[in-house]
């Protein structure tokens, strides 16, 4: 199997390399992001939770999210492997997935890391915003929150990859179609 976790900060591009990498490797997608909203939109209990760290781009809390992720690894059949997308984003997340893939006997493959500089960030969200509909995407104020929690809670995720020697750095800045080359050729490296 082949099982990847895309990472990167809020705007990086991990939405819109995942779905080029779902298709051409024909792995299951797993978006704690998109899972969240869509509980939202159900108007669920976990979507009530998980609304109001939401709104301020703080994290939703570790046992909350890896409850979430557990349930959909396990609800899935055979698949050729999976893409985490926006998961893990702390160490303790990092190590619950590592024990969950252990029970279905696949490892992580590698870490695909987009990178991208704060300003270009800040510039992609703003312009996302416009159409995205999300309140996280909207104000300054909120989008620098977000930027802050990567860095304090999030970055030591890679270093639990380059603990393990599977971290892949990507320039995440240039045109989707020669980023996405470039991840390609990290994840064929790892096959
Ligand atoms: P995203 O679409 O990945 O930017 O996620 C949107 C928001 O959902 C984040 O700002 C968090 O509030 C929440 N969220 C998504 N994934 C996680 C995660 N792995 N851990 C904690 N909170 C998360």
């Amino acid at each position: 199997m082949l099982n990847i976790v895309l990472f990167g900060p809020p705007g990086a591009g991990k939405g819109t390399q995942s779905e080029k990498i779902i298709s051409k490797y024909s792995l299951t997608h797993i978006s704690t992001g998109d899972l969240f909203r869509k509980h939202l939109s159900e108007g669920t209990d976990l979507g009530k939770l998980a609304q109001k760290y939401m709104d301020e781009g703080n994290l939703v809390p570790d046992e909350v999210v890896i409850g979430m992720v557990e349930v959909k690894i396990k609800e899935t059949g055979d698949v050729a492997g999976f893409i985490f997308d926006g998961f893990p984003r702390t160490v303790a997340q990092a190590e619950a997935l590592d024990q969950l893939l252990e029970s279905r006997n696949t490892p992580i493959s590698g870490m695909v890391a987009l990178e991208v500089e704060d300003d270009e960030l800040r510039n992609r969200i703003l312009e996302r915003g416009k159409d995205s509909g999300r309140a996280d995407d909207q104000s300054i104020d909120k989008i620098n929150n977000r930027i802050s929690v990567y860095k304090n809670e999030t970055l030591p995720v890679a270093e639990f990859y380059k603990n393990q020697d599977k971290f892949y750095p990507i320039n995440g800045v240039g045109s989707i179609d020669s980023i996405f080359e470039n991840i390609c050729d990290k994840i064929d490296s790892f096959k």
